[in-house]
């Protein structure tokens, strides 16, 4: 019996955009053998987010530790505001050599690094129907504050304008259509 083939799936797409919504919902309803990726990160938790489920929330000194010892596959700062994020080898290699497809949830920066890395990666964007809604989406959300939620703003409308790099678009307007449609590009 041969193994299994991992793969690397890359989602990314504007914050506020639904991201996690959607894969919650493809990952309950695929049958597809999907794992996700635990991010690490060094912003603060938010209610309900839990350690190693959400996020590995980590110290900025541990962060920076690890990314100095080359454990990350990608990491960056993201809305320039000191926040960092990355995605560790450890999680992506182990998911792969048991078979799994991994899915990284991570920003345009990050998905280009880690495509250099694994050039099969498969990469999809997920937009928005329009800037307005995302821009209501942000705000309604209320867990930034108001310069944390425009550096948000003015980061979304930059990664807009790299859907054309990605592979596949998924536009998040209707749910419904969006999860039938993101299965159907990773299946
Ligand atoms: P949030 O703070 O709202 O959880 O996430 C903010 C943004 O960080 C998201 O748009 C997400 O794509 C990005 N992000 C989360 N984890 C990673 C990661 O490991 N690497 C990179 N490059 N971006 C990430």
């Amino acid at each position: 019996m041969s193994l299994p083939v991992g793969k690397i799936i890359i989602v990314s797409g504007p914050s506020g955009v639904g991201k996690g919504t959607l894969l919650k919902r493809v990952f309950a309803e695929s049958g597809l053998p999907l794992v996700l990726s635990v991010s690490a990160t060094t912003r603060k938790s938010r209610p309900g987010e839990i350690d190693g489920v959400h996020y590995r929330f980590l110290e900025a000194t541990d962060f920076e530790n690890r990314r100095k010892n080359g454990e990350f596959l990608e990491c960056f700062e993201v809305f320039a505001t000191g926040v960092w994020y990355g995605t560790l080898k450890s999680d992506v290699e182990n998911a792969l050599s048991e078979g799994k497809w991994v899915v990284l949830e991570i920003d345009v920066q990050g998905a280009l690094a880690v495509k250099e890395v694994y050039p099969d990666a498969l990469t999809v964007f997920i937009k928005p129907k329009s800037v307005e809604v995302l821009k209501e989406r942000l705000l309604g959300r209320g867990t930034e504050s108001e310069a944390a939620m425009n550096r948000r703003l003015e980061t979304a409308l930059k990664e807009l304008e790299h859907a054309g790099q990605f592979q596949f678009v998924v536009i998040n307007d209707d749910l419904e259509t969006a999860v039938k449609e993101l299965t159907e590009v990773l299946a």
